[in-house]
């Protein structure tokens, strides 16, 4: 961990030590660029996901990304001595952080381990204040801050929890939380269809809460179970693999994000929202226990409070009307990029930030460069320009890639061997596979 003269000035600072931020610093570092990476690292990881959580996406198409080889999640179980699990055992959360901060002793030369509290651009330069108290300088700046900034409540939600004294502590985004165990012999309303929602569900129940699961969809969507290519010599054919999951749409949007941000933006948003909806992994299906009340078809139209409780007022789509009493809700309601949301920017320098409208995302470069000269911004705010691969670790190394063409003015050396999105090894392996009804 490096010491910050007060005074220095760097030529690169990435703010952010997630997935995007280490592999992007890892690609400065290897091209001699003298680049900082400003964070704690794999913190969001650490603190914003439950205990006991697994990864969505597959060992292959969870890697970060470095120039040298020997980087991969793979070659982490591996010096671990942990083997190389198989594709149908998903990777534990704590597994990922541990690879996430070895990957950073290994790749990461320059990194203060302090919290990001204000960037601001002066004629020649970003100005950057620590939580330390120091002040650098950078001539470029990387965002890599993450979702948890983004995290989406409704306004049902929002209007409610301004209403109540003393804020939001019956609601709840299910970033919040890291451990569950303080349910127990409570009752929960979990909002939400997507991964975030079911698993959440799945461990609530098993801390010894009485969940309830309320989704707009008709019926929860499951993926399947990575399949034997041995059993059907055509499905490479009819449905190719890639770090996404297997499907032409899936590889496409994978192995070309750069063609992404030529299409129209409305066509890139509604893509990026529509592909990979909600849905839960194949191998919590059978984690999702039966004593979990699912309401299905049903839409949170109104919140109120009786005593300690709160009551839900739910709409069904046959025009049906119901309440449901619960301790506290989890709005697994997701994430919306807007940059007003970054609250380490200074407010003129967010303001100045042209969008991708009609949303609050940056309009990005293809190098990932916003409307103001030397700010860049890469992980899922870059999604509404590149497509969904920017949602996933999997897209960290074209981010990476191309950040680090964008300050060298140079390709990677020939000798780099992952020059491309790292394929996965099966043609089921990927970030997700097939959803069933
Ligand atoms: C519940 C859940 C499960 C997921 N599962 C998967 C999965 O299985 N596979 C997958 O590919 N993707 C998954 N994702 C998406 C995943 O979050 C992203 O793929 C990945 O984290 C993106 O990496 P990142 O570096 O952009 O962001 P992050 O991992 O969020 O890292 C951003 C970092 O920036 C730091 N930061 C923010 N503000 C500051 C500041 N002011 N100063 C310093 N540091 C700051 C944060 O603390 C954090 O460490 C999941 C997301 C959620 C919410």
């Amino acid at each position: 961990v490096s010491r910050v003269p007060s005074t220095q000035c760097v030529e690169v600072a990435v703010i952010g030590a997630g997935p995007y931020g280490l592999s992007v610093a890892a690609h400065l570092h290897d091209a001699r660029v003298e680049a900082l990476a400003l964070g704690e690292p794999m913190s969001s990881w650490q603190r914003h996901m439950p205990r006991g959580m697994y990864l969505k996406s597959t060992l292959d198409a969870s890697s970060l990304s470095a120039p040298q080889p020997g980087s991969s999640l793979a070659d982490f179980h591996e010096a671990t001595g942990a083997g190389i699990p198989d594709e149908r055992h998903p990777v534990p959360l704590e597994t990922f952080v541990d690879y996430g901060r070895w990957f950073q002793r290994k790749h990461v030369g320059g990194l203060v381990q302090c919290e990001v509290q204000r960037l601001t651009a002066t004629q020649d330069r970003f100005s950057i204040s620590l939580s330390n108290g120091e002040e650098i300088g950078a001539r470029s700046v990387i965002v890599a801050s993450g979702h948890v900034g983004h995290a989406y409540l409704p306004e049902v939600f929002r209007r409610f929890a301004r209403h109540e004294n003393g804020g939001d502590k019956r609601i709840s985004h299910a970033c919040q939380h890291r451990d569950f165990s303080g349910f127990l012999g409570r009752s929960v309303a979990v909002i939400g269809a997507g991964q975030s929602a079911l698993e959440s569900a799945a461990l609530l129940c098993e801390a010894g809460a009485e969940v309830h699961l309320v989704a707009r969809r008709q019926s929860i969507r499951w993926g399947g179970p990575p399949i034997d290519p041995a059993s059907s010599p055509l499905r490479p054919m009819l449905k190719p693999a890639s770090p996404l999951g297997p499907g032409w749409s899936l590889f496409a949007l994978s192995r070309a994000p750069s063609l992404v941000s030529y299409l129209p933006a409305s066509f890139r948003i509604f893509v990026t929202a529509k592909v990979l909806g909600p849905s839960g992994a194949w191998w919590l299906r059978d984690r999702f226990s039966s004593e979990i009340n699912v309401a299905l078809d049903s839409e949170v139209e109104g919140l109120a409070s009786s005593g300690e409780r709160v009551i839900l007022q739910l709409w069904r789509k046959d025009g049906s009307r119901s309440t449901l009493a619960v301790d506290h809700v989890i709005a697994a309601t997701g994430y919306r990029v807007d940059v007003d949301t970054i609250g380490l920017m200074d407010s003129g320098l967010r303001a100045a930030v042209a969008r991708v409208k009609p949303t609050g995302a940056p309009r990005l470069s293809r190098s990932f460069e916003s409307s103001i000269r030397g700010l860049h911004f890469i992980g899922l705010a870059a999604a509404p320009t590149f497509g969904s691969l920017m949602r996933f670790v999997c897209g960290a190394e074209f981010a990476a890639m191309r950040v680090r063409r964008a300050l060298t003015g140079k390709r990677l050396p020939r000798n780099f061997q992952n020059a491309r999105v790292t394929m996965p090894r099966g043609p089921d392996a990927g970030a997700f596979q097939h959803v069933n009804e």
